[in-house]
């Protein structure tokens, strides 16, 4: 396989008014193919500088794929700063001209001289035609390989996702992220040091709010054979950290509870003071969740604590409103209001300053199940507020799977 560079070019990606999204989408495309990507880089709009980094890829990858200043106006010089370093003339491709002809009139306008400019192209360059643009993208084969994309992110993604199923068939690049919970990042590391030296598949980790995760890629002819090969692996990974394992890629906590209580036939409820509903929205962002969520509440103050969930305000003056007390009383008004079979609650100090006299980052986390009701603590000191709720309502999805992989 080609070894692979991106090029994107525009001022405005500088300037940091854009972010590089095409860069990545090709990247992402590409790496399904198995084609090795070595360099990312970005210039602005200067036929100079765009000089120099085309002279720099042409030296050192096989395949360049230059995304960006097609268009008519003077400071889209991709084309002319291209055909003089590889000496081909530009010209015009008919084709192309009654492609973007067609375009223009079935929006009601005239063509101008920026349409006609937009179906100059390198000579003896495979014309890749733009279904929802005008400028079309380019193939220009030689030592070294050269694609031209257009910047418009729709309209490159719609030449790429028509070419690349051709242009790069053969080796395919299958990928699965194994997704754990409760272990830290440098233990999960640890755990399978001698696998994260492995090339093919290979084993990378990666770490999110209070996640760690291992992104298995296997190459191979085949997405069959490929599978296989990450399978392999997977098995090996879980033998070894298989209880903090809650699901892959797309499956989140919220995924894996919903589908434990779905198993069981049982419903869920939740309420939630410092989660302020992000534990209700996780739940609710999950397809099905309807067969066993009810809903719940927020209860942000005190008086909404006692009056729809029951918790008394001597037990919120006794113990604070941050306590295990007021987190238990919580979750035994909720199942008594929504007659769920199990029930979260939340009540914590996300601070940046504490508002209940306790330590900012004190979680308690009410957890009833059929069986019984259990309150957690948890301590994240030190952290952002927004960190401290995520950190919180995603404890609280874990609690709850494993007491119900506990009664399983
Ligand atoms: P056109 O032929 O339609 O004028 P072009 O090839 O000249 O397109 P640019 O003028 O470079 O493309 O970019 C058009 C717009 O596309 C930019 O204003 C920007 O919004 C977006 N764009 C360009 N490059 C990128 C990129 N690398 N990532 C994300 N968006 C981009």
């Amino acid at each position: 396989m080609k070894r692979t560079e991106i090029i994107a070019v525009g001022t405005e990606l500088l300037l940091g008014e854009i972010v590089n999204t095409n860069a990545s989408y090709i990247s992402e495309q590409l790496s399904r193919y198995g084609v090795p990507v070595l360099y990312h880089s970005v210039v602005g709009d200067n036929a100079g500088r765009m000089k120099e980094a085309f002279e720099l890829a042409n030296r050192r990858s096989e395949l360049v794929i230059v995304t960006g200043g097609l268009g008519p106006t003077a400071d889209d010089v991709t084309k002319t700063v291209l055909a003089e370093l590889l000496d081909r003339p530009i010209v015009r491709d008919e084709a192309a001209l009654a492609t973007i002809e067609q375009f223009v009139r079935s929006r009601g306008r005239e063509m101008n001289a920026g349409d006609r400019k937009q179906a100059d192209v390198l000579s003896g360059s495979e014309v890749l035609a733009n279904p929802v643009g005008l400028a079309p993208g380019m193939w220009i084969e030689g030592d070294t390989t050269w694609m031209l994309l257009p910047g418009v992110p729709r309209e490159m993604r719609s030449i790429v996702d028509a070419t690349f199923p051709t242009k790069f068939s053969g080796a395919t690049l299958v990928s699965e992220s194994l997704r754990f919970y409760e272990i830290g990042e440098s233990a999960l590391d640890e755990a399978v040091l001698d696998l994260l030296e492995g090339t093919n598949p290979t084993v990378a980790p990666y770490a999110e709010t209070g996640e760690a995760r291992l992104r298995v890629s296997a190459r191979a002819e085949t997405e069959q054979e490929a599978r296989e090969m990450i399978d392999q692996v997977k098995e090996d990974i879980l033998q070894r950290v298989g209880p903090y394992y809650f699901g892959s890629d797309d499956e989140t906590l919220a995924t894996s509870l919903i589908k434990a209580l779905t198993r069981l036939n049982r419903t869920l409820a939740v309420a939630e003071s410092l989660t302020g509903g992000e534990v209700q929205s996780m739940l609710t962002s999950t397809p099905g969740a309807s067969a066993v969520f009810l809903g719940g509440v927020v209860t942000y103050s005190d008086e909404l604590k006692n009056r729809s969930l029951g918790v008394s305000l001597d037990t919120i003056e006794q113990h604070s409103v941050v306590s295990k007390e007021v987190a238990l009383e919580m979750v035994n008004g909720l199942t008594a209001l929504t007659g769920s079979d199990y029930g979260l609650a939340f009540t914590g100090e996300a601070g940046p300053t504490s508002n209940s006299g306790q330590p900012v980052g004190t979680v308690w986390i009410g957890v009833k199940t059929p069986g019984g009701v259990d309150v957690l603590e948890r301590r994240y000191p030190h952290q952002e507020r927004n960190v401290i709720r995520t950190r919180a309502a995603k404890d609280g999805l874990w609690a709850l799977i494993q007491q119900i992989k506990k009664g399983e």
